[in-house]
């Protein structure tokens, strides 16, 4: 009998959105008539914006005639992308890249896993506690960790603990590590890093010859001008850094799929004998075996994001998204919560009240003002009398969402 991977068997079952709705539904069920609000969603809610549109239509039309179909495009993306993500993302930041270090793909959750395929299975990772579910996942399934405590904490992974007390900033790991993700602005917690707390992290990696593994895809939300978009706008970070995009979050993305990765070319990790290897050609290799590019529809899509009409477009929406976020963070806090994120973050993070859990808080606010939000614990244990809420959501919604909170 073929046997199975058994580090999936280590995985603590996918219980914080499952359990979320089970719950919704539970109350809905007995409370037909109550207008549940949801700001638990990590999903955009405005439509794609008209410049995206035409695009998306021409390149649709273009697969309908023969002169101009599209079969198998380059694994990487096609150049007219990675061009227009050069200029845009990085020119403009003082950042240059070449072609050859960005990759085209569909999605970034599945980048930040699959790029574990290509490192060893020794390396120690470092991860936030709360964090992002896919980092911690992954390196389960690989076989990078020991079994999960009683807490939902896997051996052999370092956790750095982020709360209010370090700003949601996680502390560099004592201990030894070799390969730390890092995601700013932050889900869960809506937290951003400087430019001094950025490059603290590139001169520990580049001391302990660990490899910062960057997840920007909240990047579009900034908007102090003072806070770095890529983790490259540090110097010395293309020695030690792969950064993840999306256009996901950036442009309404999250059911077309369209995200890159770039990996530096200087980028090295320790081969056999200890010898140094480039990282860039072990991913062009990953990514071309086992990907065979994201759709043109979507990459032709993609270039529209960058247009002047498509930026503009982009920019009001996640100005909508931003004025949400203000609005609960003004409101929330007006009503003595102490509330983090939602400045250049589409989340907001608050400490439940009285020291309540975050379930017990989960269930106050679903019973007393038929809001749904995440509890913290969900992204890991030092999420624990935390909540989330996100700005995905209409103003309509939210506001009246803010009314109900004051009652609860
Ligand atoms: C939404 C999100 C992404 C984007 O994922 P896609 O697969 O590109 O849709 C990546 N990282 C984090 C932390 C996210 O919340």
């Amino acid at each position: 009998m073929a046997t199975i991977n058994e580090h999936f068997l280590k995985l603590r079952a996918g219980y914080l959105f499952p359990e979320v709705s089970r719950r919704v539904r539970a109350y809905q069920e007995k409370n037909p008539k109550a207008k549940i609000i949801s700001l638990g969603i990590g999903d955009v809610t405005q439509p794609l914006p008209p410049a995206i549109i035409k695009a998306m239509k021409k390149a649709v039309d273009e697969m309908g005639n023969k002169a101009t179909f599209h079969g198998y495009g380059p694994e990487r993306g096609y150049d007219f992308l990675i061009d227009a993500i050069i200029e845009n993302d990085y020119k403009s930041r003082g950042v240059d890249l070449d072609r050859s270090e960005v990759f085209v793909s569909d999605g970034a959750k599945c980048d930040t896993g699959n790029i574990l395929d290509i490192f060893g299975l020794d390396n120690v990772v470092a991860i936030t506690d709360p964090s992002y579910p896919v980092y911690v996942d992954s390196n389960v399934m690989a076989g990078r960790t020991g079994e999960a405590n009683t807490k939902g904490q896997y051996k052999k992974i370092v956790y750095m603990p982020c709360t209010a007390e370090n700003g949601f900033i996680p502390a560099l790991p004592k201990s030894h590590v070799d390969i730390v993700f890092l995601c700013f602005p932050n889900n869960p917690t809506g937290a951003v890093a400087t430019k001094k707390i950025l490059s603290k992290w590139v001169d520990f990696a580049y001391k302990r010859q660990a490899i910062l593994l960057f997840d920007a895809a909240y990047e579009a939300f900034i908007t102090d001008p003072k806070i770095p978009h890529s983790i490259y706008e540090i110097e010395g970070a293309k020695d030690v850094a792969i950064e993840f995009r999306s256009f996901s979050k950036t442009a309404g993305f999250t059911g077309v799929r369209c995200a890159f990765t770039v990996v530096p070319k200087q980028l090295k990790a320790k081969g056999p004998r200890g010898k140094a290897v480039k990282v860039n050609p072990l991913w062009s290799r990953r990514h071309s075996t086992k990907f065979n590019g994201a759709s043109y529809i979507s990459q032709a899509s993609a270039a529209a994001v960058y247009t002047d009409e498509g930026k503009e477009q982009c920019r009001k929406i996640i100005k909508i998204y931003m004025r949400n976020a203000n609005l609960i963070h003004s409101s929330l806090a007006r009503l003595g919560y102490q509330v983090y994120g939602g400045k250049n973050a589409p989340y907001i993070w608050l400490k439940t009240l009285s020291n309540m859990s975050s379930w017990n808080f989960f269930d106050r606010l679903l019973q007393n003002a038929n809001v749904v939000g995440t509890p913290g614990e969900g992204f890991g244990p030092a999420g624990q009398g935390y909540f989330r809420l996100t700005a995905f959501a209409t103003p309509e919604n939210v506001k009246e969402a803010m009314g109900r909170f004051a009652g609860i």
